[in-house]
């Protein structure tokens, strides 16, 4: 089994956002508090044997070990891992390298002393390159740091891996023009910024069972699907569960739910799934 833990399942600006008073931003209900968007997965106690046969990046003599996958470093990673009680982070997933989806880079360092030894981190091409510039005092550190950083690996994805006992199947999605990822496991997917599916992702989503999907707003928005959009991926890959996340302030959580099909649900902060890796 695999547990995925809804870190955030906010947009950008975080849900309530900053100067906002209307009625999410306002509201009691802890489910209309929504960080930055990130999840966790932690795979199966036991023992983890790599996979044979899977291709895709280098870095498979890092996988062994992994029992907990950090997809993206949100901006509120701190506050995610203290409510979370996350003491471990075996390897990290990026998505793209919007700055909520990696502005918690930073935090990784905590993981890093605990578990003396550096993170691998994979994805795309495009975001790596990011992060090495985006992150530039990480990657390329002046020759005196003035105090520790992230001891990091980036590994470029070129296709399915392994990780732990899992494969990571990554989806290619498209976040207005540019091409990001989505990543299954077994027959789970998480698609954050997303406002279309290539024809050639389609059969990589097939026979997904438990799906977190963009659902941004009701009105349309140029790079995230809207709950009208969103619903028509839910009806072509008919999975069991649906969460939506990525969720700005216009979309309150109760009265939502409310309107939204069987099987359908806005995630939350905090939400655990437990999912077949298989
Ligand atoms: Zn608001
Ligand atoms: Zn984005
Ligand atoms: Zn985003």
């Amino acid at each position: 089994m695999l547990r995925i833990t809804l870190l955030g399942t906010g947009t950008s600006h975080g849900v309530p956002m900053i100067g906002c008073d209307c009625a999410v931003c306002r509201s009691t209900d802890p489910r209309d508090r929504r960080s930055r968007p990130s999840i966790l997965i932690e795979l199966r106690a036991g023992p983890i044997q790599p996979r044979a046969g899977a291709d895709g990046v280098a870095g498979s003599h890092v996988a062994a070990a992994v029992r907990t996958i950090l997809v993206d470093t949100a901006t509120d990673l701190r506050a995610q891992a203290l409510a979370h009680d996350i003491r471990r982070v075996d390897a990290i997933l990026f998505t793209h390298s919007h700055a909520d989806h990696v502005m918690g880079l930073d935090e990784v360092r905590r993981f890093n002393v605990m578990q003396n030894a550096g993170i691998p981190c994979f994805g795309d091409a495009q975001t790596l390159a990011d992060l090495r510039q985006m992150f530039g005092y990480i990657f390329d550190p002046p020759a005196k740091p003035g105090g520790r950083i992230p001891q990091l690996t980036l590994f470029p994805i070129a296709g399915a891996f392994s990780l732990g006992a899992v494969e990571i199947v990554p989806v290619p999605v498209l976040h207005g023009r540019r091409s990001i990822l989505g990543y299954r496991l077994g027959a789970f997917a998480y698609l954050t910024d997303c406002s279309s599916i290539p024809d050639e992702s389609w059969p990589l989503l097939a026979g997904v069972r438990t799906l977190v999907l963009d659902a941004l707003r009701h009105r349309s928005h140029p790079t995230h699907f809207t709950v009208a959009q969103a619903l028509d991926v839910v009806a072509r890959l008919a999975p069991d569960h649906t969460y939506f996340t990525h969720i700005c302030h216009e979309l309150p959580h109760a009265a939502t739910c409310a309107r939204l099909p069987a099987g359908v649900e806005l995630a939350y902060d905090g939400l655990v799934l437990e999912v077949a890796d298989d």
